[in-house]
């Protein structure tokens, strides 16, 4: 059996004394795309923080492939090859789009070609923009930006938490284009979606949040086929 990128055993957590999930068990296998859909407050990016070592697990644990983090601070996991992408635009504000982009090239693993002129190749609107101060780009092109790098940081396991919010919906499709890539280069998702159309169609396999404890979860064709209305009900409260 392969060892999954990421495995939650049993997991509790929350915030203080507020409980946010339930012994929740979710594995991501290499390579492999999981969407994870809910309601508002389900627990998806309770989740998607856990996952990253951003909170730590009060009951149960957490494997990142296949060692034992549970309860270790967030860098362990950003070098086990875990990559977070927050909700919002996650660039350095104040930094150019090119030293944004140099710093994934030294946080990523060896490079022995120009990761940096190829994601001006895949993104255009980058490369034109190489000097621009990052903060002053339109959000779709700070998201861009991240996504960027990204690929060239090449991780292990991308965890995206509504990577698609607040876009226009071509930016969203590009933002799809993008992680459908990102994954063809071997990289493993884990991603919080809103737009549950995208997100079947991106990934293998869908939990179902609700509550704290996933309701549900198979593969995007069962999905389709057996709990659409419950999804889309659910993802659309
Ligand atoms: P949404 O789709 O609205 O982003 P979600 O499924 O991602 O929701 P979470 O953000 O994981 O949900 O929140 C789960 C529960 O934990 C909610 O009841 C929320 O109010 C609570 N919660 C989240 N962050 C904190 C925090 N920092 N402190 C206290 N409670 C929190």
């Amino acid at each position: 059996m392969t060892v999954p990128a990421i495995e939650l055993r049993e997991v509790t957590a929350g915030y203080g004394p507020f409980r946010a999930l339930f012994g929740v068990s979710l594995t991501v296998a290499p390579g492999e795309a999981v969407a994870l859909l809910g309601a508002n407050g389900a627990g998806k990016t309770t989740i998607a923080r856990l996952a990253s070592g951003l909170i730590r697990a009060e009951k149960g644990s957490v494997f990142v492939n296949g060692a034992d983090l549970t309860g270790a601070r967030a860098y362990r996991y950003a070098r086990a090859g875990v990559f977070h992408a927050p909700e919002g635009r996650s660039v350095f504000a104040t930094l150019s789009v090119e030293e944004n982009l140099q710093l994934s090239v030294r946080a990523g693993r060896g490079h022995d070609h120009d990761p940096i002129g190829q994601a001006y190749e895949m993104f255009p609107v980058l490369g034109a923009r190489r000097r621009q101060i990052a903060g002053t780009l339109s959000g779709g092109e700070q998201r861009m930006l991240a996504l960027a790098g990204v690929m060239i940081g090449a991780p292990r396991l991308l965890i995206g938490d509504e990577l698609s919010l607040g876009l226009a919906p071509l930016i969203v499709e590009e933002v799809y284009r993008v992680l459908a890539t990102i994954r063809e280069a071997g990289t493993a998702l884990l991603v919080v979606e809103q737009h549950v159309d995208h997100a079947l169609k991106l990934c293998d396999r869908v939990a179902l949040l609700e509550h704290g404890t996933i309701a549900w979860q198979g593969t995007t064709t069962e999905a389709r086929q057996v709990v659409a209305s419950r999804l889309f009900d659910s993802a659309a409260d």
